[in-house]
């Protein structure tokens, strides 16, 4: 994600509670084109504020030259420009993530498909210049869904990936940042962080207390929010939890002429961005990039699938959808209240 920073969630713990004297501890700054923030409630022993900001940028900056396609020098670019069948080495950890992204796209009948970069490139949304702000015509989105289609991946046994058709690219954004959120909890582990709150980009990860009890309290973005100010539409508590939210109101463009309004969120059935009312999903699960892939995922879906599917996984989810009447929200039974 690069056009639109999504701050979907907020972090709101120890509003109005007197800091602890040696805490909490923030870190922050900048990778894979957003912000991110590292919270903790004290020191782990043998640690200082400078060694965790090395630690912390370390294992962004680890992910993002592994997975990122807005780098030339990454592997997946590299798989991105070879223009070939054959088989394709790649971590066990770059394995790892094309796995859960094939799973999740298998569940979704194909909803999510991270080989979805020739369309979000076609419609403005990806590294190519050219494409920005421009609506792509029925010819071109015709041959954009062509050359993509999470099928035609091969994922082979001992860490290798293959195209089956030479064109292929992958766009791993949708669950990129959640992996990364999941590798600086890691090492935060390995580090001894008991509490900790991690933020990148609006998805979130905690583990342990905040300073304001049990878990973590952070609000979750309304889709009115606006650039200005941030409206909370919702406080959830996160216990050793993640939380993730896609939404299509935080909108990178719209056509001068018509009003309407593009999503960086792509159907890869019909090839158009999403529209429908449905308008953010928030995803709770036990890591980061699952959350992450899931309100992608189920933000493609729409509310009634979405929702139907989410059940049936037993996710736990909340779906807001907003028509002429106002906001309406949706969760999973399981949804914390
Ligand atoms: P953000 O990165 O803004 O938090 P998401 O996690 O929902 O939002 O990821 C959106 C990104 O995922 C898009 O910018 C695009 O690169 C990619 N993408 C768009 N549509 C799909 C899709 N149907 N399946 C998988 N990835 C997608
Ligand atoms: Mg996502």
């Amino acid at each position: 994600m690069r056009l639109s920073i999504l701050l979907c969630c907020v972090i709101l713990t120890g509003c109005g509670q007197p800091e602890a004297k040696d805490g909490p501890i923030k870190l922050r700054g900048k990778a894979m084109g957003t912000t991110w923030l590292v919270t903790l409630r004290e020191l782990p022993d043998k640690t200082s504020e400078k060694i965790l900001q090395d630690e912390m940028e370390a294992a962004l900056e680890r992910i993002e030259s592994l997975a990122s396609h807005w780098r030339t020098d990454t592997p997946v670019s590299r798989f991105n420009r070879a223009r070939d069948t054959q088989p394709f080495p790649v971590s066990p950890e770059l394995l790892a993530i094309l796995q859960a992204a094939d799973r999740i796209h298998h569940k979704t009948g194909g909803a999510f498909d991270v080989t979805v970069a020739p369309l979000v490139n076609l419609w403005g949304f990806g590294p190519i210049e050219e494409t920005r702000g421009k609506i792509p015509d029925d010819e071109e989105i015709e041959n954009a869904l062509a050359s993509m289609g999470q099928g035609k991946l091969m994922l082979l046994p001992k860490s290798a990936i293959r195209k089956t058709q030479p064109d292929l690219q992958l766009d791993l954004s949708a669950l990129a940042k959640g992996y990364a959120i999941d590798l600086v909890a890691q090492r935060l582990d390995e580090l001894g962080a008991l509490h900790y709150l991690v933020e990148l980009g609006g998805e979130l990860r905690a583990k342990g207390n905040g300073s304001a009890g049990n878990g973590w309290k952070v609000g979750l973005e309304h889709p009115e929010t606006d650039g200005r100010r941030t409206k909370i539409h919702r406080v959830i508590t996160l216990e050793n939890a993640a939380v993730a939210t896609s939404g299509n109101y935080r909108l990178a463009f719209t056509d001068k002429d018509t009003g309407q309004a593009y999503s960086h969120i792509i159907d890869p059935r019909t090839g158009h961005p999403v529209s429908h009312e449905l308008t953010a999903v928030s995803v709770l699960a036990p890591t980061a990039m699952e959350a992450d892939a899931w309100a992608t995922a189920l933000l493609v879906l729409g509310q009634e699938k979405g929702l139907s599917l989410a059940e049936h996984e037993n996710l736990t989810a909340l779906f807001v959808e907003r028509d002429p009447s106002g906001i309406k929200a949706l969760t999973t039974p399981n949804f914390p209240h």
